[in-house]
């Protein structure tokens, strides 16, 4: 080898934080909450960061530790996000849509020392309190004031949220006020210098299938993934643009765009418990974002209830999460004249990992089929498809096989857990099955979970979703495979009409006739009101596939 000449410099969040808070030092955090916008400086945040550093040195929090997060996405969980890891802690972002088992299983697992709640959630932690055995200080943000507790907050409704969470807050014993112990510290913490490959933050996949797993991203990788974010080729927002932080924080780090966004200086609007379709239109009418991520059930809860809003100020908005039909995009197009760009990534690969941009030289109207494709790779990582038995397969687009990902923002492990069947020669096996191109795209077609084998063939559920979505009449759609006696498995179409709608069962399947192969289309449908979610919004098939078991679908045998 022939050395570099190179600084070895090591990478982390400090790095980020103190780029912010001098390169970028004007830029904004705008936190809606109930009464509309309050604002605050990049240097104001950071300031308070080093404030909430010291106040966690207070109390006891050492290098390594876990310091949990239950908030939504508002300037303290930012400054959590910016504080935690610098002081050498480690952020654990708390899944707030996840039952009370799991939770208390997660905080317990990840044994959080601290952990930093939103009043409004309080009840939803007093319930588990209890039972955490490691937990030594809970400290509330906007405890017993009337701001930020949800969309109404001069409301009568508000008002006793806030005597609940009071009481609640109560329920969790001992607690300490976020803006006193804030305002008790000086800015300019002494940050140690703590190792690139550490962990800085710590976020639990949703455990749809077994117990959550725990994935820490380490400084170096959360330095790298930020750098991909932001890449031309990649999200590529700047200072000159306003990130709508809809997906939230305690998810997959909102898919970097935190950090990611304070690295480049873009305004920071953050919308708390505001997510649904009026308070979100309202907000981009009047803070005017340029660019946002989301996924397909938010944007399509938005588009159903305020077509009429006016979305104008958005250049991009990233989705993802799950198959993005391009039903909803070209509706976006029309619309609002919003370009909705596909996205992939997991929990476990930070979470970005591939952006559906058509390649050099597509025309206008060629871009959407490249647009309709799940992601193309992005530099920094690397994919393979492989078959049952671990052989490679050619990146052909044809060859079908589970997806396995490998780069620096990748995990190589789960905390405490050697989950040895989700590793492959160093390469996490993914659990979605799809194909891969030469060039770099890639094509989900299901999770291996939800793969419909008929006749020893695969159906894939996403393809026969998307395209019964494309139908005027249907807002939902959620295809499982169901138990068959000559087949093994067929595809059940769960749907939802649309509002005042009742499509008929065999004119959904003349719709999709011509466009799938003829032993696709389902010969079993089932109107429903609503397709079952996880905590993280994807269709809960699981939840599907029991309710049918259980006899308790209605279905319409064609
Ligand atoms: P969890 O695994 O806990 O549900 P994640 O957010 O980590 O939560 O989910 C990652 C999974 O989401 C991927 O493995 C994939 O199945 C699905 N997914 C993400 N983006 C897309 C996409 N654009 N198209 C299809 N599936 C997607």
């Amino acid at each position: 080898m022939f050395a570099s000449t190179m600084q070895d410099v090591e990478l982390g969040v400090l790095h980020l934080l103190q780029h912010g808070r001098s390169i970028h030092a004007d830029s904004s955090i705008i936190t809606w909450d109930g009464n509309g916008p309050r604002q605050a400086t990049f240097a104001d945040v950071a300031d308070n960061a080093d404030r909430l550093a010291a106040a966690l040195t207070d109390l006891g929090v050492q290098p390594g530790d876990r310091v949990g997060t239950f908030c939504w996405n508002n300037q303290s969980h930012l400054e959590a996000y910016l504080a935690v890891p610098c002081m050498g802690a480690v952020l654990h972002t708390l899944n707030i849509r996840l039952f009370p088992d799991q939770l208390t299983y997660i905080i317990n697992h990840a044994e959080d020392k601290v952990l930093i709640v939103d009043a409004s959630l309080a009840p939803l932690l007093a319930e588990i309190r209890s039972q955490l055995t490691t937990v030594q200080h809970v400290v509330v943000v906007d405890g017993g004031t009337e701001a930020d507790i949800g969309p109404k907050a001069n409301s009568q409704t508000a008002k006793e949220t806030v005597k609940e969470a009071n009481s609640a807050i109560e329920g969790l014993g001992p607690t300490l006020d976020y803006a006193q112990l804030v305002a008790g510290q000086s800015p300019g913490f002494a940050y140690p210098q703590v190792p690139e490959r550490s962990a800085a933050a710590l976020c639990y996949t949703s455990g749809t299938t077994g117990n959550p797993k725990g994935v820490a991203y380490s400084h170096r990788s959360i330095f790298i993934h930020s750098l991909g974010v932001t890449g031309a080729q990649s999200m590529a927002f700047t200072q000159d643009d306003r990130l709508l932080l809809i997906v939230p924080m305690f998810h997959a780090m909102a898919w970097g765009m935190p950090y990611a966004g304070w690295m480049v200086g873009s305004d920071l609007v953050m919308p708390g418990p505001n997510l649904q379709a009026a308070p979100l239109a309202e907000m981009i009418e009047k803070m005017r974002p340029t660019y946002s991520g989301a996924v397909p059930t938010v944007l399509n809860d938005l588009l159903h209830n305020r077509p009429d809003a006016d979305l104008s100020s958005l250049r991009e908005v990233i989705c993802g999460g799950s198959a993005v039909p391009a039903s909803l995009m070209q509706a976006y197009d029309d619309t609002f004249g919003v370009t909705v760009t596909q996205a992939w990534g997991m929990t476990e690969t930070s979470p970005l990992a591939a952006i559906a941009r058509p390649p050099k030289g597509t025309s206008p109207e060629d871009e959407m089929q490249w647009r309709c494709k799940t992601g193309r790779t992005l530099p920094g990582v690397e994919i393979r498809i492989c078959d049952d038995a671990g052989q490679v397969l050619p990146n052909d687009g044809v060859s079908q096989g589970e997806i396995e990902i490998r780069g620096p923002w990748v995990t190589g492990s789960y905390l405490h857990d050697s989950a040895e069947e989700k590793f492959r020669d160093g390469w996490l096996r993914t659990g979605d099955v799809g194909t891969l191109t030469a060039d770099g795209f890639i094509q989900i077609s299901d999770r291996a979970k939800d793969v419909i084998k008929s006749g020893g063939e695969w159906i894939s559920s996403v393809d026969l979703e998307n395209l019964l979505m494309s139908h005027p009449d249907v807002l939902e759609a959620a295809v499982i495979g169901v138990p068959d006696e000559r087949w093994d498995e067929r595809p059940l179409a769960c749907v939802v009409p649309a509002p005042g709608k009742s499509p008929e069962p065999a004119e959904l399947r003349r719709h999709l006739e011509g466009q799938v192969a003829k032993w696709w289309l389902p010969d079993q449908f089932a109107l429903v009101k609503e397709v079952p979610k996880t905590s993280v919004g994807k269709f809960d098939k699981k939840l599907l596939r029991s309710s049918h078991a259980k006899g308790d679908l209605a279905v319409v045998q064609l």
